[in-house]
């Protein structure tokens, strides 16, 4: 992106539910020490959005969050927790993702020093179709015993989502996997499939192979490293990209980014994890590096190369881990310390 001489950032910041509000306060800090290091211009609003807003507002997504989305550049969303009666609200992530086209769901996953790892070796990129597939939302009874989910898949969108891969492949190590199960899902996957078979046409440089993804599930335990970037369809990334996250560290270190064509969304790959909100002891790194994620869109790549070292510095150095890496730092003292480190 072509960053405009003193362009003033201006950045929605929804903090959530559980324990969102924590790794939020812990990122804000980071986020702090990078625009004065840099000299970056950024308006950090904040929003309501999510589970705790249902009670009061009615919705989790009110319209006052929603018109400060439209006025901001992009958001940084902490994880909300999702109501899962029947015929209860769409998750509001869901609802973000839809409203701007947030087509592209970026799951970087790689080890980090000193975090303990099921294997070694891993670096890649899970790209998720963030738009349909099995999350399309489109749910009935037949009846009272039989319940439909509708899976919907489009040329449209799957072509969409296998150029991004592939562009992001190209500035990579040139290796696209797409998942698919076409040998049940023989009409949607074999859309999706034939689409990122055209797609490929335009990047003969990248090699291209194909999962299914039972088989996808076992390769990513037994051998990461042989993968770069992962291209799958809703559902099948989302469970893909817990599982690689866990081979690598766990989901206390795994960003993520909603990317469309003219507005993204930040958030972590872990949920709200209830039984700690408001403890101040969870991992805030995974919020910390979709703040990187975010300078990187802007396009600041200095400032998010800046967040990447001093992330990496602190793993280094051991002394200030959150339970999950072995230490007993509250959530806090991360943020403030990768700070320090800016
Ligand atoms: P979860 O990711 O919230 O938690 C699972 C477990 O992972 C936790 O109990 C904890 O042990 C660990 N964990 C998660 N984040 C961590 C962190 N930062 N540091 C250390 N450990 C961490 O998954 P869940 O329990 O399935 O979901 C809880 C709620 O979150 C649900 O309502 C779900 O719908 C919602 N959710 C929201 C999003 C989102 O907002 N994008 C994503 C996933 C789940």
């Amino acid at each position: 992106m072509c960053v405009p001489r003193g362009k003033v950032w201006n950045v929605a910041v929804l903090p959530g539910d559980g324990i969102g509000p924590d790794v939020i306060n812990a990122a804000l800090p980071v986020i702090n020490a990078v625009n004065s290091k840099f000299g970056i211009s950024m308006n950090l609003k904040l929003g309501e959005a999510g589970f705790h807003c249902i009670g009061k507002e009615g919705t989790n997504l009110p319209a006052k969050t929603t018109e400060l989305l439209k006025h901001s550049d992009c958001a940084l969303k902490g994880p909300m927790t999702t109501p899962e009666e029947p015929g209860s609200e769409v998750s509001a992530a869901v609802k973000i993702r839809k409203m701007f086209t947030l087509y592209a769901d970026v799951r970087p996953v790689r080890n980090m020093p000193h975090v303990p790892s099921l294997r070694k070796g891993v670096d890649l990129v899970i790209v998720r179709e963030n738009t349909e597939g099995m999350y399309s939302g489109i749910e009935f009874m037949e009846g009272n015993e039989t319940a439909v989910a509708l899976r919907i898949i489009t040329a449209k969108a799957s072509s969409r989502i296998a150029r991004f891969a592939f562009r992001l492949a190209m500035r990579r190590r040139r290796h696209l996997t797409y998942v698919h199960k076409q040998n049940i899902l023989k009409l949607s996957d074999g859309l999706f499939n034939s689409r990122v078979l055209h797609a490929s046409k335009s990047f003969r440089r990248v090699r291209v192979d194909g999962a299914h993804v039972d088989a996808m599930a076992q390769w990513l335990i037994k051998q990461p490293e042989l993968y770069d970037v992962i291209l799958a369809e809703n559902l099948f990334g989302d469970i893909l990209s817990d599982e690689a996250a866990m081979i690598a560290g766990g989901l206390g270190i795994a960003p993520s980014a909603n990317i469309g064509d003219k507005y993204a969304m930040f958030e972590p790959v872990h949920g709200s994890a209830p039984k700690y909100a408001g403890k101040d002891k969870v991992n805030p790194i995974a919020m910390i590096l979709s703040v990187k994620m975010m300078f990187e869109w802007m396009g600041l790549n200095n400032a998010g190369a800046a967040v990447g070292n001093a992330v990496e510095r602190l793993l280094r150095q051991g002394r200030t881990l959150t339970y999950d890496l072995g230490g007993n730092s509250k959530c806090s003292e991360v943020g403030n310390e990768i700070a320090s480190l800016i």
